[in-house]
């Protein structure tokens, strides 16, 4: 079969994947980037790219024919979610036993659906959680590398102080100030220049339109604006979509050869093609990665891979809940999608907790204060795979999520009494479910740094093969992750591009 080959070949376009085209192209290597999702670029017939939250269509999941938001209900009504055809869409769902993983698909992976929270973890977690790296080099060099890249600014107090979009930020807030916790401004890639505006009326609405999962118009520096636009613009760097990369296997020259299934509108595979390169950088995500390694290890395709790859999955401590606040605590009609402000008590040895204050932007109000609390949970799970189906599957329990929960429920007990509040009842579903603890944004680890692979990324038992994503963190870190994960990525290439791939 013909071969198409390149020097270096990454696979999957989130921060990793990014990271990893920008530094390669910029050093002259010629790079081909391989993406299972699409290329949102196109307007469809209402005009836009993405398809708003309130009225989702087949844009906004990865072939599903009903979207699954993780708020299923409202006030007991299933209103959230949708009928819609099987399409390409931007968000995906992967489903566990017992956790759920949300991913972006597309190029510029997470960047296309997240919340755009770019917070750079506490230096003493972050040196527990990487012993091995060296924290002043991360702190000196790289994180501020990454926010640079990524675009990174910060909400103008003054405006957040006075605008009706952030009342339901600065309700929880006081609540939580009543309870004597600290709370503290969360920095973002969205671009907060465009979303006053948005307000003023001068600029057309994207977070103030209920626009983030599914995409925002605009506003947002996702990937596709940033790295990856710095990528293409070099003139090294060719990229393929719709092209889901299913086996990576190894020549006897040492060349890598992948086998990749480009699929259509559908989802039909339309062709099946092989490509070979001589650098792999792996940059699908803790599940696209860890999946690959994985097969390829269980199949026999690469033996020598080690028995650490699978190992050290967390969903970075994720649980979601509500609080219904009183009557006259209104949180407001009007709500922009990006958080900015979170409830920051990670030094609290007994409990660490850091929680995100989440818009419900519904369009109507609703006296709900939501939450994503970040938690320390040390509980860790490993993939295995089936070989019968070829499936990945996870060992994460419910026993490992409850853990999060109560983590959870002591720090909002304890807002709760301090405001004479209950929780909400109704959004998650079935039953009368608080603690949204069965899913997760921020899936970590698989081929964890400094186990599966040595301290730079470099996967162990096989040379010229690399992990840059979050599969590298261990499954936690304390605070959203993808600053981190662009800054240990830009860390790898520095060291890489100096010792690997000179001629
Ligand atoms: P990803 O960004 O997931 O990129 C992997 C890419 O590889 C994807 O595009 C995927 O389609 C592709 N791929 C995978 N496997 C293959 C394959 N076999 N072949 C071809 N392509 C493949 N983090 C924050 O820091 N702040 C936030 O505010 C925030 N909010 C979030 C909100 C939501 C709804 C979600 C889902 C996530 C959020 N996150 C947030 C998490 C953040 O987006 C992820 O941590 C981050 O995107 C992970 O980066 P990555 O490079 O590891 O992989």
């Amino acid at each position: 079969d013909a071969v198409d080959t390149a020097p270096a070949i990454v696979v999957g376009s989130g921060y990793g994947g990014a990271v990893a085209a920008l530094r390669l192209a910029r050093a002259g290597i010629r790079t081909l980037v391989l993406e299972m999702g699409r290329l949102w670029n196109t307007p469809g017939p209402d005009g836009k790219v993405f398809c708003s939250t309130r009225t989702p269509d087949q844009r906004s999941m990865w072939f599903r024919t009903r979207t699954e938001a993780p708020l299923g209900t409202f006030l007991w009504l299933d209103v959230v979610n949708r009928d819609i055809d099987r399409y390409p869409g931007v968000l995906d769902c992967v489903r566990f036993d017992h956790m759920a993983v949300y991913v972006g698909r597309g190029v510029g992976g997470g960047s296309l659906v997240n919340g755009s929270m770019a917070v750079t973890p506490p230096r003493a977690y972050f040196t527990e959680q990487f012993p091995t790296v060296d924290a002043g080099e991360m702190y000196g060099t790289y994180f501020p590398r990454a926010r640079a890249a990524l675009g990174v600014n910060t909400v103008d107090p003054a405006w957040f102080e006075s605008t009706d979009w952030y009342r339901f930020t600065r309700v929880s807030r006081k609540h939580a100030e009543r309870a004597g916790l600290r709370t503290t401004f969360v920095p973002s890639v969205y671009d907060f220049g465009h979303m006053q505006r948005e307000a003023a009326g001068t600029a057309p609405r994207s977070a103030l339109a209920g626009e983030v999962i599914y995409g925002n118009n605009h506003g947002k520096r996702s990937l596709d604006k940033t790295y990856l636009a710095a990528a293409l613009g070099t003139g090294h760097v060719t990229l393929h979509t719709l092209e889901k990369v299913r086996a990576v296997g190894r020549a006897p020259d040492g060349t890598w050869i992948l086998t990749a299934d480009r699929i259509d509108d559908t989802g039909r595979v339309v062709e099946t093609r092989q490509y070979g390169c001589t650098y792999l950088f792996l940059g699908g995500g803790s599940l696209g990665t860890t999946e690959l390694l994985l097969r390829a290890r269980e199949t026999g395709a690469l033996p020598d891979l080690p028995a650490s790859v699978g190992a050290g999955w967390g969903p970075n401590g994720n649980v979601m809940l509500g609080r219904a606040n009183h009557l006259w605590d209104t949180v407001g009609a009007d709500q922009s999608t990006m958080p900015v402000m979170g409830i920051d008590d990670w030094d609290n040895a007994a409990n660490p907790v850091f929680a995100e204050i989440a818009p419900l932007p519904t369009g109507l109000e609703h006296w709900v204060s939501l939450y994503l609390a970040i938690t320390r949970n040390r509980e860790r799970a490993s993939f295995s795979y089936d070989t019968a189906s070829g499936a990945l599957r996870l060992g994460w329990t419910a026993a490992h999520s409850a853990v999060s929960a109560a983590m959870a429920k002591k720090l909002f007990d304890r807002i709760n009494a301090a405001n004479a509040t209950i929780y909400r009842y109704d959004l998650f579903g079935s039953g009368s479910r608080v603690f949204a603890d069965d899913f997760t944004y921020h899936p970590l680890g698989g081929c964890v740094l400094g186990k599966a692979t040595d301290d730079y990324g470099r996967v162990k038992g096989y040379d010229r093969l690399y992990v840059t994503d979050g599969s590298l963190v261990p499954g936690s870190l304390g605070v959203n992750p993808f600053v981190t994960i662009t800054a240990l990525a830009e860390r790898t290439m520095a060291r890489v591009l100096t010792e690997d791939t000179a001629p």
